[in-house]
């Protein structure tokens, strides 16, 4: 199969590095044809493009643990699509793959870091979140560095997210009490009514260290963070004795102007005999397979729901879909489907 003449790639490139929230300047809209592949190589048709709060660290300059994305390059992000043309023996046309293609509509690669995926098995959407980045990075963050045992009491932040929404119901598998902190009554009830969770806390109402106190008055086991910021503060003091705290994320502190703000609370892992480790998903990338064999099953059995958050537009509409996670308008894992 060859490549109309005439195939467009409309990209997202970085314009300039934001300070605070990103707005249109940070962002340039380019579009260039698309070649037939060389040898050994193939041209992926994007349909779907993950937006992930991380985005915002890529766009800063300094030392991380991935390096910064270049003023001119495309917008690095993790994508899904369909090989629309070969000249590689393992990835033929029509085989859907997943893989970090960036904010485009079409990607050429040689094959290296992408996965190859049954669109039979789960929509697309789902191989970018729960059987994707999102869902191993619950997996490894609350098996490995939480190191959950059985019936233990877990608080997850960012409970309504990618990350949080399958954190708690990965705990709930293991016979654990789960409470989830979430902005908005509706996002709390969803995690009670439609995911199981034992309670739920809306972080905008009231008083967050005396609702975590009501919700796990014997002390908390493992405190999921995706937050940051106050939120942090409060599961450090009310951590139990042995207790971990998974350092996922801080998205509450990603656009903050003044440099983030660490918590005051740490003395409780000294108090607690207590450890709060940090990790990058990135790091388990030998035992994905492990991972997603193991949460597709559950999956199948309906002990775990995927909870895709699909918006429909056109990779021009990656800006604004990409704050759409820092206004908290998601609810699971955010998509861009792309409609071009
Ligand atoms: P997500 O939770 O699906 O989306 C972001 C959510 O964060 C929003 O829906 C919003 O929910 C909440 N939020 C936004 N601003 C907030 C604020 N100021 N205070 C409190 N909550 C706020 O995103 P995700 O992809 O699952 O990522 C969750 C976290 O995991 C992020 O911190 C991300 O950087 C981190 N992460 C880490 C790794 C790793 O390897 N360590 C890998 C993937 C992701 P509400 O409506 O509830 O506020």
């Amino acid at each position: 199969m060859t490549l109309a003449p005439d195939t467009v790639n409309h990209q997202v490139r970085l314009a300039a590095r934001p300070s605070g929230t990103p707005g249109p300047e940070s962002w340039d809209h380019t579009s260039e044809p698309v070649g037939e592949p060389a040898d050994g190589r193939f041209v992926v048709h994007i349909s779907h493009i993950s937006l992930d709060p991380a985005m915002r660290g890529w766009m800063n300059a300094g030392r991380s643990y991935i390096a910064p994305v270049e003023i001119g390059d495309v917008m690095r992000a993790g994508a899904a699509g369909e090989i629309v043309a070969s000249q590689h023996p393992d990835f033929p046309v029509g085989q859907h793959v997943t893989g970090t293609f960036g904010v485009q509509s079409y990607a050429e690669s040689d094959g290296r870091g992408v996965v190859r995926v049954d669109a039979g098995v789960a929509p697309l959407s789902t191989f970018l979140g729960t059987l994707g980045m999102t869902g191993l990075t619950a997996y490894f963050g609350l098996f490995d560095v939480g190191a959950l045992k059985d019936g233990e009491t877990v608080v997850v932040s960012g409970a309504a997210g990618a990350v949080g929404n399958a954190v708690g119901q990965l705990a709930k598998i293991k016979g654990c009490r789960v409470i989830g902190i979430a902005g908005g009554p509706q996002k709390c009830k969803w995690l009670v009514d439609e995911l199981g969770f034992d309670a739920a806390i809306d972080y905008r109402e009231g008083n967050i260290n005396k609702s975590i106190r009501a919700a796990a008055p014997d002390g908390v086991d493992v405190f999921f963070d995706n937050v940051g910021g106050e939120i942090l503060d409060a599961g450090l003091a009310r951590l139990r004795r042995g207790g971990r705290v998974v350092l996922c994320g801080a998205i509450s502190q990603y656009n903050a102007e003044g440099g983030m703000t660490g918590p005051a609370n740490y003395m409780s892992l000294l108090v607690n005999r207590a450890r709060m480790e940090g990790f990058v998903v990135f790091d388990y990338a030998s035992r994905y397979g492990e991972a997603v064999t193991e949460m597709a099953g559950w999956l199948a059995e309906g002990r775990l729901t995927s909870h895709d958050h699909v918006v429909r537009g056109s990779v021009a509409d990656f800006p604004d879909t990409l704050l759409q996670l820092f206004r908290g308008e998601n609810t699971g894992k955010l998509v861009l489907q792309i409609a071009d």
